[in-house]
């Protein structure tokens, strides 16, 4: 007779499965054609039907099986008419037979954050870029990233009409990081990712700083990581207050599960505890290796730009 799964392991498996329904409604507004765009605070900060449903879906289906947990949701929205078509009450059996790290088994619901970007780069998402696009389930405990749930609609969308769409990746930490396959960016080789849309002089002089052989110019937050553990980039250089909490948490629990490493643009780690300042002022800066080679190279006068 098997004690019962920790919550922790709880919640990650139950987010894996609440981020694929999340996705299914991603592609399905999207194949209806009508995507309802409503500009947030102007033009690059936009809102579509799919990101007030995945947020309705992600964030009603986590808090009717976790009801003291925390959870916080980038799109302001009704709370009261979630219809029962958006709940999703299944979970990932196969992440719920792990064991949980001995440090978190202990974990109350009350400890627990929940910082979920229902569809991050929406910008990408309008203008038919659908593998930018992620579903981001971020968890946090004592201020930290801990777990974290990426899912990616569209991955594998340009194979063609046999390739599986769409995939999960999850990690832990001290646990790792699944649903892809850790790579290392090529050696010697200095390729940062950064925004496509969302740039400006300081983000492109931090870059300029930085010598690269390459620069890749994409959207999301979720897909920048993706494109770091996947070897495509060597950093991750965003010198501009824009990121969220809840743009680089499930990143973050995902990138240190494997050994990487994120802070902001001054070296300051994040804090995901539910009274934290929503947006990362100072920036973002993450590499799988060699963070302080990227570190010791960002300008004292972009650095003195940001304030945190
Ligand atoms: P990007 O790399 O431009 O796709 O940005 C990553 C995340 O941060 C996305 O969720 C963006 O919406 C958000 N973001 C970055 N910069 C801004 C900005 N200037 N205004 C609004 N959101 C931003
Ligand atoms: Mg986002
Ligand atoms: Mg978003």
């Amino acid at each position: 007779n098997m004690a019962s799964p920790a919550l922790l392991m709880r919640v990650v498996a139950s987010a894996y499965s609440v981020a694929e329904k999340a996705a299914t409604i991603v592609r399905n507004v999207m194949s209806a054609g009508d995507l309802g765009i409503v500009e947030k605070a102007g033009p690059n900060d936009l809102q579509t039907k799919a990101d007030r449903l995945v947020q309705m879906s992600i964030c009603a289906s986590l808090a009717r099986k976790f009801p003291k947990v925390t959870i916080i949701g980038e799109e302001e929205l009704p709370t009261d008419d979630v219809t029962e078509d958006l709940i999703e009450d299944g979970h990932c059996e196969e992440i719920l037979k792990k064991p949980c790290p001995a440090q978190y088994t202990g974990i109350k619901e009350e400890e627990l954050v929940i910082w979920v970007d229902p569809l991050d780069g929406t910008k990408e998402y309008t203008e038919g870029l659908l593998d930018h696009v992620t579903v981001l389930i971020g968890i946090a405990y004592g201020g930290k990233a801990i777990a974290g749930v990426i899912n990616q609609p569209y991955y594998n969308y340009e194979a063609g009409a046999n390739a599986v769409l769409g995939r999960t990746i999850w990690g832990v930490l001290g646990m790792g990081a699944f649903g892809f396959q850790l790579t290392e960016a090529p050696a010697g080789k200095h390729i940062i990712v950064t925004t496509r849309s969302h740039s400006s002089a300081l983000v492109n002089e931090c870059i300029t700083a930085l010598n690269p052989d390459h620069v890749i110019r994409v959207g999301g937050a979720g897909n920048k990581i993706i494109q770091l553990i996947e070897g495509k980039a060597s950093a991750y250089v965003f010198a501009s207050p824009g990121c969220k909490k809840w743009d680089t948490c499930a990143p973050e629990a995902i990138l240190h599960a494997v050994g990487g490493k994120i802070t902001d643009i001054r070296g300051n780690s994040f804090q995901y505890n539910k009274e934290v300042k929503h947006m990362n002022s100072a920036g973002v800066l993450a590499t799988l290796r060699n963070y302080d080679y990227y570190a010791s190279r960002i300008p004292n006068t972009v650095k003195e730009s940001l304030v945190p």
